[in-house]
């Protein structure tokens, strides 16, 4: 489902991502791991090229994302298409990022809405979605009106309306309170096996020893190994992983 080769960025001098590989099986969930300033939001952000690469690609369902080829080099895309390919990833970000003035279903449907769907079948949607993460009474609320936990739910609705076939999540918990921290994480693993790709970067080490099928340990910009939760939690291969292990274990 995505394909990232030798994906390469500096800001200014200084490199961030250095010589990026990383497959990522349709319907798979893949958790990333990695001490803060590794590189982890500018990976997940090159995916849906709101960073755009100094060298390398990302495709996804084969297609390239941000750019298309053109004799021997790649060109960005249009906004325009590049907007629809982001159509097609969802994010959800550490910071829940709702609409304030927006009611909850009105955060949902906002996307399709302003894609020129449906209006009523993308509330339609959207109510079964909010019904998904256990919202469906919150819909004519506002996300002032919701606690961390609930506004984080929306997010991740709002991030499915669109069916998207690839999600990323940017440390979905790590602004919450520890008490909030379960209910967005049932929900995830509650997408887990359901078709969408998950990639997610997170610190809970027990979500992913449950839920992940690869976890993928980056440090300073360059994948240092990756495997089966068993395989790194279990038995890390790399110093540097055990490092890190030792840390947040
Ligand atoms: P954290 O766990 O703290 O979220 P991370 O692994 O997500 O860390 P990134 O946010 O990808 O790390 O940042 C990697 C490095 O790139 C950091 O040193 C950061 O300061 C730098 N960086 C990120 N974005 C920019 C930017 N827009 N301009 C300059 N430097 C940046
Ligand atoms: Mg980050």
């Amino acid at each position: 489902a995505l394909e990232i080769r030798g994906a390469t960025k500096a800001f200014g001098d200084k490199p961030v991502l250095r010589g990026i590989d990383l497959d990522v099986a349709r319907g798979s969930v893949t958790v990333i791991l990695g001490p803060s300033g590794s590189g982890k939001s500018t990976l997940l952000r090159a995916i849906n090229h709101l960073e755009k690469l100094d060298q390398g690609f990302v495709r996804v369902a084969g297609e390239l994302i941000g750019v298309k080829v053109k004799g021997d080099r790649f060109v960005e895309l249009h906004e325009r298409d590049i907007l629809t390919q982001r159509s097609r990833i969802g994010f959800v970000f550490q910071a829940f990022n709702l609409f304030p003035h927006l009611t909850i279903l009105e955060n949902v449907t906002e996307a399709p809405i302003s894609l020129a769907r449906d209006v009523a079948e993308s509330r339609e949607k959207a109510l079964i979605l909010l019904d998904r993460v256990g919202l469906a009474d919150k819909a004519a609320a506002y996300p002032r009106q919701l606690s961390g936990g609930q506004q984080q739910r929306v997010a991740i609705a709002r991030a499915l309306v669109l069916e998207p076939e690839l999600i990323l999540f940017d440390e979905p918990t790590s602004a919450l309170d520890p008490e909030l921290v379960r209910e967005v994480l049932d929900v995830i693993s509650g997408l887990a096996g359901t078709g969408t790709t998950l990639v997610v970067v997170t610190h809970e080490i027990g979500f992913a020893r449950e839920v992940a099928d690869r976890v993928v340990f980056m440090d300073e910009g360059v994948i240092v190994e990756q495997g089966t939760p068993a395989e790194i939690f279990d038995t890390p291969s790399h110093p540097r992983t055990r490092e890190f292990l030792s840390r947040v274990l």
